[in-house]
């Protein structure tokens, strides 16, 4: 349920209102229009709210129930697209934001020299994985703490924030010494362990789609870290499962438009797994800007052919840096920077 409280309603007003939702037993979130202010209330059954609690409170002009099955998530929960800040570098604002990076850290030296060329082209944040989801138990795993530290040395370097993904709710801690951005990859988007675990951290979650995973299913998982407090998520389409075998995944590029409708998250693409083919990240990158992504994701390899992991997906640095040119006028002409 959502308060809507009537335009300049007073201070205390407000107060009040919070302290009624806390009473009940619910958390609250708070979103200040221009002229109104909006109180959704966040709990499991607060369905069961009765709207007349707080419509006869001073300065409420009405309630209103979010018809969706995800509540916090929806667009009609708070007015405002969600802002994330990564140390100084705002997700889902004007400006979209590239993360790149190796698939995996593989050394020191790797991710150290490919962090300083994505600094180099205008990327924003460093990815890569030190612990990886492989679909075969005999690929690489990942070089584990050991990348984590490589990272972090990586970030002192650079000044990028990283982000790295998180496959069990044990290695929270671990990782959250080192990263600013837990990733939740394809293969863990209906973990709803690590997913209610992410919703007690107080640092961003970026949450790819699963494999087959529909737009709702997506929401639904991000409504479980929202619901636990977190309210730092935002959403990536990353290419789905489909009777297409041209390409590794079906990148859905409707996904962008239809999750900006629905949700106010930070929307991010990542056309390298979308589609598995470094050909083609360049013109999905382009489509998924036009298409209003707040975030692309690309891997960046200083030698692709030469890579433990995701090779065959990998812009060198040199192609990272063209990529960056051909995006900014795409920006522009959707009324975005990059
Ligand atoms: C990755 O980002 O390297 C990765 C494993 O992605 P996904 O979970 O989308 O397959
Ligand atoms: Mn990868």
């Amino acid at each position: 349920m959502i308060i809507v409280m009537k335009q300049g309603a007073a201070q205390n007003n407000i107060e009040a209102v919070v302290k009624r939702v806390d009473e009940l037993g619910y958390k609250t979130h708070l979103s200040r229009g221009e002229a109104r202010t909006i109180i959704g209330i966040i709990g499991a059954d607060e369905h069961k709210i009765d709207s007349a609690t707080f419509e006869v409170m001073d300065g409420v002009e009405k309630t209103m129930r979010v018809m969706q099955p995800y509540k916090v998530a929806s667009r009609d929960f708070t007015h405002q697209d969600t802002v994330i800040d990564v140390n100084g570098v705002q997700i889902g604002g004007k400006k979209v934001v590239i993360m790149a990076g190796p698939c995996s850290v593989e050394s020191r030296a790797m991710i150290i020299e490919t962090a300083h060329a994505i600094k180099e082209a205008g990327g924003s944040i460093l990815r890569g994985g030190a612990f990886k989801p492989r679909s075969s138990p005999y690929s690489f795993q990942g070089l584990g703490e050991e990348g984590l530290r490589y990272l972090a040395e990586a970030r002192e370097q650079t000044g990028l924030p990283v982000i790295t993904e998180v496959m069990t709710p044990e290695d929270i801690d671990l990782i959250g010494e080192y990263t600013d951005i837990f990733q939740v990859g394809a293969r863990n988007t209906q973990n709803y362990s690590l997913l209610k675990a992410l919703g007690k951290v107080n640092k961003p979650v970026f949450l790819k789609r699963g494999l087959s995973g529909t737009i709702q299913e997506l929401l639904m998982s991000a409504e479980y870290i929202l619901s636990g407090g977190n309210m730092q998520v935002m959403v990536c389409e990353r290419g789905i499962r489909t009777y297409e075998t041209a390409t590794r995944n079906t990148f859905d590029v409707n996904a962008i438009p239809v999750l900006k409708e629905l949700t106010h998250l930070p929307v991010a693409a990542d056309p390298a797994h979308g589609t598995g083919m470094v050909k083609l990240v360049p013109a999905i990158s382009r489509a998924a800007v036009a298409a209003g992504a707040d975030v692309i994701m690309v891997e960046v390899h200083p030698d692709p052919a030469r890579a433990w992991s995701d090779g065959a997906q990998s812009l060198t640095p040199a192609r990272f840096k063209q990529l960056m040119e051909e995006l900014r006028p795409i920006a522009a002409a959707v009324r975005r920077e990059i």
